[in-house]
């Protein structure tokens, strides 16, 4: 036992952990066995809608409220699974009346509504295939998207489609209609409303038969790395939103759970609309950003059980530097997860001192559809360790050979790249339009990530980098996340993003961009403070030579650093694409 690892004690837990001994529930697993968590459709075949809503209001679970919706400006409503049902049978109807086949695209782009919502069940019902985009894309990253993904139709609200939508019009020929959600009136035989057609429809909607095979979404990457990729989801991905709810959410029936991301992106579909409701679980929605008061509020509040989040948020929560505890309730919060980038030890620890509660880090990828390596609720946390493979997911280390076979690792805590066994539902079935990409990613039984990593002796997995972060450093690999999370330790950092900065000498050298907390300023003093502390830390060898101060490192709309970036303008180079750059 380390001293830094949080133990847990399961007899302090309110609710009984639904995985509780990992080996055995890992041994004994069976993807076969997963198909009895669903009713199926009655003429046959598998629909995420069916098993995300309709079940639920088919049994007693009706009057339960599905969704909770908190509007931006203090506004509440809620829908029942029942009320569901019908509103995304009218959608689905919509859909079916406006001429649209089984797996024709239909996009979405719409702040946090619950419109959105209903939609996104009803375009599953119609089988036709939900691409999300986010709402704060400006115009060409849309038209990209669009145009990639052969959009039929377009959901959005007015001022999106007056301001992003109108000056593309002309180049996306093939888009059918676009259906505004917040609008009364046609406003041409193209441009719909989406009330008025919703008057008209019935609340009644049998599912055709869908396979499990069959498209049902289609997510661009975040683009952290390059040019988002147009990843490709079937139904069956539900299988492995089903045991990730149960085993890393550990979502019970009587839950009341908020994931924090916006459906653009999976984490925001997969996580934040699919998964609770499979579970039939109360699912939060706010349509606000991010607001430090606002969401303590809203655990507080609502009375939220189960909260997933991303280390960005836990970042900004972090700098704030309250005490959550004593000025909120958050007393029915038992479980705080976190995705999306590496999760430092500093900000698990914070949870637990601050928050009462560690935070759980777990991995996976828009291509994996799923959560892969978790840390478990009833399990014990080691900062800074993204956890140990789900039940049903076989993870490994491999190296590429340069006859381009690969070996897998099997020695503990030697670096290589993360691959998951494929074999498991929500793998991805393609890239949009991308075979040769999509071959790429396989290698044997392997789908490879692209992620670097290492598995201890215990068999939890360690985030090392990103593969085209790593930075060559006089001959040793350095790993950004391991200088970004030292960095954070010290008092005046609140976020770190470590670049690899050609140099004659050494290779790269290893270069730190910080951004400081309230009450610190920049100072060629604090730069020498920095460099020291993390040669005190890490060695000469892998401590950073060059700080370099920021007031907010470029990232992602998602929240993640985009290292590229930073590299890109460090030598003077073009920035590549910056679509999902936040503003
Ligand atoms: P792109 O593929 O377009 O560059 P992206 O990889 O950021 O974008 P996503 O699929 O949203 O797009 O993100 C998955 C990636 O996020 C992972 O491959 C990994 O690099 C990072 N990531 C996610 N969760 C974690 C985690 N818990 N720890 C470390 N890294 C994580
Ligand atoms: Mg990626």
């Amino acid at each position: 036992m380390n001293e830094k690892w949080i133990e847990k004690n399961i007899d302090s837990f309110a609710v009984k952990p639904n995985l509780i001994d990992y080996e055995k529930e890992y041994k004994e697993f069976d993807w076969e066995k997963v198909e009895s968590e669903f009713e199926g459709l009655r003429c046959g075949g598998l629909n995420i809608a069916h098993e995300a809503i309709d079940r639920h209001a088919n049994s007693a679970l009706s009057e339960k409220t599905a969704l909770v919706w908190l509007g931006q400006n203090g506004e509440r409503k809620t829908y029942t699974f029942g009320k569901m049902k019908k509103e995304s049978a009218k959608f689905a109807n919509v859909l079916k009346t406006l001429g649209l086949c089984k797996g024709e695209r239909v996009f979405t782009l719409s702040s946090r509504i619950p419109e959105l919502y209903i939609s996104v069940i009803g375009i599953l019902k119609n089988q036709n295939v939900l691409c999300p985009l986010f709402s704060q894309f400006g115009p060409q990253p849309i038209l990209q998207r669009m145009q990639r993904g052969d959009a039929k139709v377009l959901l959005t609200t007015k001022k999106l489609y007056e301001k992003k939508i109108i000056p593309i019009l002309e180049e996306l020929p093939e888009l059918r209609f676009i259906l505004l959600l917040d609008s009364d009136e046609d406003e041409s035989e193209k441009v719909l409303s989406y009330s008025r057609l919703m008057k008209k429809a019935s609340d009644i909607f049998e599912i055709p038969h869908t396979d499990f095979g069959d498209m049902s979404i289609l997510h661009f990457t975040s683009g952290t790395t390059g040019m988002p990729k147009g990843v490709v989801h079937v139904h069956k991905a539900v299988y492995t939103h089903w045991i990730s709810g149960k085993y890393v959410l550990d979502l019970h029936v009587d839950d009341v759970y908020w994931c924090s991301a916006d459906p653009g992106w999976v984490t925001g579909t997969s996580y934040g609309i699919i998964t609770p409701w499979i579970h039939g679980v109360t699912n939060i929605v706010d349509e606000g950003e991010f607001d430090g008061a606002r969401w303590y509020k809203t655990l507080q509040d609502e009375k939220v059980t189960v909260w997933y989040t991303a280390p960005t948020a836990i970042r900004r929560l972090m700098r704030i530097d309250s005490e959550p505890t004593e000025e909120y309730d958050l007393s029915h919060l038992r479980l705080i997860l976190s995705v999306g980038e590496p999760l430092n030890p500093e900000a698990v620890i914070w949870g637990e001192k601050k928050l009462k509660l560690p935070i759980h880090d777990n991995w996976w990828q828009t291509e994996t559809g799923g959560i892969m390596i978790a840390n478990f609720i009833s399990q014990t946390i080691r900062p800074g360790s993204m956890g140990r493979p789900l039940p049903g997911i076989e993870a490994g280390i491999i190296l590429k050979n340069d006859d381009g076979s690969i070996t897998e690792v099997t020695e503990p805590n030697k670096e290589g790249e993360l691959a998951i066994k494929v074999g498991f539902p929500s793998l991805f079935r393609a890239y949009l339009h991308d075979q040769d990409k999509y071959d790429k990613c396989f290698v044997g039984d392997w789908y490879i990530s692209g992620d670097l990593a290492y598995k201890d002796e215990d068999g939890y997995f360690w985030f090392v980098g990103r593969a085209d972060d790593i930075i060559k450093t006089s001959g040793h690999m350095v790993g950004p996340f391991e200088v970004e999370s030292t960095l954070m330790e010290h008092p005046a950092v609140a976020e770190a993003g470590v670049i690899g900065k050609p140099d004659e000498l050494i290779g790269q050298l290893v270069k730190a961009f910080v951004s400081l907390k309230p009450g610190y300023e920049p100072s060629e003093e604090l730069k020498r403070e920095l460099i020291g502390f993390g040669r005190k830390k890490l060695g000469v060898a892998v401590a950073p030579k060059e700080i370099e101060f920021q007031e907010n490192l470029p990232k992602t709309r998602s929240g993640k650093i985009m290292r590229r970036l930073l590299k890109a303008r460090e030598m003077g180079l073009p920035e590549g694409d910056t679509s999902t750059l936040e503003d």
